[in-house]
């Protein structure tokens, strides 16, 4: 039996948010109350914040393919790191997962390496080309929880329309990465003042724009469940808003870096500052932020895009997309709380509950009974990312040398410590 005591839990899944003790057995829990008897461990989060492990939906392992950048195994330790034990990949991998044998190989694995439930996103079309649609029965019999051509958009109207009934004859979504390449293709950062001071190709946000509107008429033809991946634009907020007014199955996630940095990063040619889509204005990163905040954006992903040095230092033109976000979710998200836009508990709800409920998850909760999956933190903890320091295997984080607020101090899988004070136990 092990205990967690005097901590602030935070349960989003039962209207949870007082100081509590949680106890666990078998590595399951099974209490959360007021513990009086006898526990063999103990861990004392007095002044600390307990809340169910982080539910990352968007996450990039680099594995199978490219293992220098990342592996299944160094993603699952950036993961707990960062308070994160359930996360789905995305099926960019060489080869793509698009069909059902390379699924069955990673959940493999993930449960090997045993450190977070790793649920592999299903490629839409074969080899994402978008054209021909992937056996989508077969992946999700192989794993599957939702289907993306994430790294690529979904961009053949008709390709997309039966990719969301298919889905949904399933009770999936498509989770769609909303780029219109007509627009966007040859574009490394926002279109925009500085993308002409630098004199490099921009992005438009009507490139993210142009494709969600179509998307979600598509949403109302199939009465299907449209996900946006990393929302970026007001423009894009607003169809998802007037979407979901309408009653559409239609939803959102934000990564932190859109809802904390700005296009400026890159005015000095900071590779590390480049993915896609692109960081916008201010007026943009305004209006995520008040569709996290309206519950427009039902939940925080990270896009966690491990890459190699040698693939960001060539310019900034050539530099690769992505950025990696698993260690630093938690603690650029705490902004919105310092901040006063959302409270603490409709924060963890869009680490946590959200995330699963979207995905059919049993995560994300800390029920009686559910798995110990648990993040513990301290909230007002301060400290500076220091990116050699990282677990993942790249170093590409546009926060290196930052201030930060916030720190994962125990991670639980399971109801084993995964991650303590700075080490994780595999
Ligand atoms: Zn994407
Ligand atoms: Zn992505």
């Amino acid at each position: 039996m092990m205990l967690i005591k005097n901590g602030h839990v935070i349960d989003p899944a039962n209207g949870i948010d007082q100081v509590s003790d949680i106890w666990i057995e078998n590595g399951n829990i099974t209490g959360v109350g007021k513990f009086s008897g006898k526990a063999e461990q103990t861990i004392d989060a007095k002044g600390q914040i307990v809340c169910p492990g982080l539910v990352d939906m968007h996450v990039h392992l680099r594995e199978p393919g490219q293992e220098w950048k990342e592996d299944i195994e160094s993603g699952s330790k950036a993961a707990v790191a960062g308070g994160v034990t359930t996360f789905c990949c995305m099926p960019n991998t060489q080869p793509r997962l698009d069909h059902a044998g390379v699924l069955l190989q990673v959940i493999q694995r993930a449960e090997q390496v045993g450190l977070c439930n790793i649920h592999p996103i299903g490629a839409v079309s074969k080899n994402l080309e978008g054209k021909e649609l992937t056996e989508m029965r077969e992946l999700v019999r192989a794993g599957a929880v939702a289907f993306s051509d994430d790294g690529m958009p979904i961009w053949h109207a008709g390709v997309m329309r039966k990719a969301l009934e298919y889905a949904s004859s399933f009770g999936f979504m498509v989770i769609q990465h909303a780029e219109e390449l007509e627009l966007t293709s040859g574009g490394c950062i926002n279109e925009g003042w500085i993308s002409t001071q630098l004199g490099v190709e921009g992005m438009p946000a009507e490139g993210e724009d142009s494709m969600i509107a179509r998307d979600i008429m598509l949403a109302r033809l199939a009465d299907a469940h449209y996900h946006v991946a990393h929302i970026s634009t007001a423009g894009a907020v607003q169809l998802v808003r007037q979407a979901r007014t309408e009653g559409l199955k239609v939803t959102a996630e934000a990564a932190p870096h859109h809802f904390n940095l700005t296009e400026e990063e890159v005015m000095n040619f900071n590779a590390d500052a480049k993915m896609s889509p692109p960081l916008r204005t201010e007026a943009n990163r305004q209006a995520v932020i008040e569709g996290l905040r309206d519950g427009t954006i039902e939940v925080i992903a990270t896009d966690h895009a491990p890459h190699h040095e040698d693939d960001k230092r060539c310019g900034l033109s050539c530099a690769a997309f992505g950025i990696v976000g698993l260690e630093t979710m938690l603690p650029v998200s705490l902004e919105l709380v310092a901040d006063k836009v959302i409270t603490m508990s409709d924060l963890v709800a869009k680490m946590t509950s959200n995330p699963a409920k979207l995905l059919n998850l049993k995560s994300g909760t800390l029920s009686v009974g559910a798995e110990a999956d648990i993040c513990i933190f301290d909230a007002d903890k301060k400290w500076t990312l220091d990116r050699s320091k990282l677990f993942s295997k790249s170093r590409n984080t546009p926060w290196h040398g930052k201030k930060m607020t916030g720190q994962v101090t125990h991670t639980l899988k399971g109801g084993r410590v995964v991650f303590s004070d700075g080490v994780v136990y595999d």
